[in-house]
């Protein structure tokens, strides 16, 4: 220590206040350690400022939006309707700034110390924060990376400076483009294929062979539906973009040239270490993502890492997960087991719950079933018939192996969905519960009754 350098203690720093910095420092509060959260700009993160939040909020204007135009079925007539992105981005923006005003309360109510600057290694064992004008100095007992992973564009859409939107930057734009392509089928891109076609821009989606992580009927049905909102799909292993006289050129294969007036990639993430000054700790990285442990160990054993940074898949529901097994392990509690099955979620229209085993990974041993929600008198009630319900059972022992859906009402359907699966349900355990009637859920039941040629709809 330099003479005269003033070094502070503390039990945990947590660099990072999204959602796996803030919902660890909360949980380490509540198990009685003393924490201290550095962020460098706003709690919340990239999840509540430009991600989960805004993806959900603009998915549910569009889903408003198209809904008007099926209330003329239960009799109400309304004219002169209109749409305006700006004052919609007024309204998130309260929405964020509540949601944000939020953690921080959480904080105080749980004793956070909480320091708003940038912090960064500042040798062995110390970090040292930045805090406008003032550099601070401080050891620890524990400390947790989590601060999130930066967004870039794929290398090939360079060209297209200003017309290319990464990440969550498509929903902070002024003006909405009247064409845009979209560039690949993961979550995000497809949320904002249909939210963006829903609020009047024309859409392309280009995606690689193979792209599509769902079960394979969920691509089919997603697929039809899309064509149905007039979004036209192109597979292309190769593409090649260009901007000519403003306007976005991508030539997928055979010469064929598509055009709009923006592009859209969810393109690619690395890890934030660059701010953290990490380079000197040499930590060992996974391609761009920091290498961790099954204990969020990094390579620098003393130091554990936490959410987008580490390149575990499942966004801020993974993130928040880690984030309260971390701090079981950091006091040294049990550690709950981690459960083998995700669902992955879509936001579209109509939504997308996929859980376990897939169409395209069943063997001679399962069978599967179908109930289209066509049956479902509710969905008749509600105007979304669109979709289906889809079990996949082991036909010997009767264990439900895999749970999709597509249609209105998959979103509240998969925690339903992955507690079966959690508590390796049977199919007898879904024919024994009583469903409410008329109910999405009775589909689900329909579907295991199906698989013994004893659904009543169908
Ligand atoms: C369009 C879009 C939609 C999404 N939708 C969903 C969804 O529906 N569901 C879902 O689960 N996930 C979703 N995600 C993913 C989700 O946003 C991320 O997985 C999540 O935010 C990661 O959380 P994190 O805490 O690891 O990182 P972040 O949220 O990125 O937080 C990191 C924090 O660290 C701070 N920081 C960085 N460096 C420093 C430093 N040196 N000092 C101090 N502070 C620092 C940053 O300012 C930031 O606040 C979406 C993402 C996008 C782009």
């Amino acid at each position: 220590m330099v003479v005269g350098e003033l070094v502070e203690r503390r039990q945990s720093i947590i660099i990072g206040g999204g959602p796996a910095g803030y919902t660890l420092a909360i949980r380490l509060a509540q198990l009685g350690q003393q924490v201290t959260l550095v962020e460098k700009a706003q709690v919340g993160g990239s999840c509540l400022h430009e991600g989960c939040i805004p993806s959900k909020f603009f998915a549910k204007v569009a889903k408003e939006w198209a809904s008007l135009q099926k209330l003329a079925m239960y009799g109400i007539q309304i004219e002169g309707q209109t749409f305006q992105w700006e004052s919609a981005q007024q309204q998130l923006q309260k929405i964020q700034s509540q949601l944000t005003k939020g953690v921080e309360a959480l904080c105080q109510k749980h004793d956070i110390e909480k320091i708003e600057g940038t912090a960064m290694f500042s040798g062995e064992n110390r970090i040292g924060i930045e805090i406008g004008e003032r550099f601070e100095l401080y050891e620890y007992d524990h400390l947790i990376l989590a601060t999130g992973a930066s967004v870039e564009r794929e290398s090939i859409f360079e060209p297209l400076g200003a017309h290319c939107f990464v990440g969550g930057d498509i929903y902070g734009i002024d003006k909405l483009p009247s064409s845009l392509i979209i560039y690949g089928a993961d979550p995000y891109a497809l949320e904002v294929a249909f939210t963006m076609k829903q609020l009047g821009v024309y859409v392309h989606i280009v995606a690689e062979p193979d792209s599509f992580m769902y079960d394979s009927s969920i691509e089919k049905e997603l697929r039809r539906q899309s064509k149905k909102k007039k979004i036209k799909w192109h597979t292309s292993e190769q593409l090649e973009a260009t901007l000519v006289e403003e306007r976005v050129h991508v030539k997928i294969e055979d010469g064929v040239i598509i055009e709009a007036d923006a592009l859209y990639t969810s393109g690619v993430k690395r890890a934030n270490l660059h701010s953290l000054n990490a380079t000197r700790l040499n930590f060992q990285m996974n391609g761009d993502d920091l290498s961790v442990n099954e204990r969020y160990e990094t390579s620098q054993n003393h130091i554990y890492a936490l959410g987008e940074m580490t390149g575990r898949e499942g966004g801020a529901s993974r993130a928040i997960a880690d984030a309260k097994r971390l701090a079981s392990i950091i006091v040294g509690e049990e550690v709950l087991e981690e459960s083998p099955f995700f669902p992955l979620i879509l936001h579209t229209n109509p939504p997308v719950v996929s859980v376990g085993l897939r169409e395209q990974e069943m063997d001679e041993r399962h069978i599967a079933s179908q109930i289209p929600l066509m049956t479902s008198g509710i969905a008749k009630v509600n105007g979304t018939t669109d979709g289906f319900v889809k079990v996949i059972t082991n036909k010997e022992t009767t264990l439900i192996e895999g749970l999709h859906m597509i249609g209105e009402g998959a979103i509240e359907l998969s925690a339903h969905f992955t507690q079966l699966l959690d508590m390796v349900a049977k199919e007898e355990d879904v024919l024994y519960s009583v469903q409410a009637h008329p109910s999405i859920q009775e589909s689900v039941i329909e579907a295991v009754e199906n698989l013994r040629n004893l659904a009543i709809h169908q």
